[in-house]
This record gives structure tokens, sequence and C-alpha cells, in this order.
């Protein structure tokens, strides 16, 4: 059995990277550049790689990204400015859903 069969994964490793985006292909429209943290997982023991979940695959400066693989998450980020968000949501685990209904 590999290794990798057997690993909990209970230690990744987080390799996170900053770009900043002066335009991407097709842009018609000139704009500030925008800074995107880029960040991949691995699990420190057994190098299997992570992907992220629940996000659609491509590149955007607007909003959170993953490769093809989903195994590399681009994040549009900017300085603080005091904003809060308009509303928020909370998914509970599946599992204690059903018990609730
Ligand atoms: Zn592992």
């Amino acid at each position: 059995m590999s290794e990798t069969a057997t690993c909990k994964h209970e230690r990744l490793e987080i390799l996170a990277g900053i770009t900043v985006c002066v335009s991407l292909p097709g842009d018609a429209v000139q704009h500030e550049p925008i800074t995107m943290a880029d960040l991949k997982l691995t699990c420190a023991e057994c190098r299997t790689r992570f992907q992220f979940n629940g996000l659609p695959a491509g590149l955007s400066l607007y909003e959170p990204r993953v490769s093809i693989d989903g195994c590399e998450l681009h994040i549009p980020v900017q300085p603080y400015d005091g904003t809060l968000a308009r509303r928020a949501t909370f998914e509970m685990p599946r599992d204690r859903t059903r018990e609730q209904n």
C-alpha cells in the first residue's frame, strides 16, 4: 500500500504567492493593477495536493477562481477599507442538516 493511501493528511503545507495583474487577454478596458493571492495546499507527509472546492475554474480579477484541476486558488485582494459584507451565509455539514429535519 502506498504512503498516500495510508496517510491521514494531518499536516498540510501552504504555498502562497502574490501576483499583480495589469490586464488579462481580451481586456477591452484599461484598469488599475489588481493584486492576486495565489494558494496551494500539499500534505507535508505524502505530498498529496489538495483541491479547493466550490469555486469555478478560470481566472477573474474580481472573484476567486481555481485552476482547471482545482489545486490552485487565485483570490483578488485589496487593502481593507472598512466595508462589511451586506449579507453572509453559513452552511452546516450535511449530516447535521439531516438530523434537524
Ligand atoms: Zn498525506
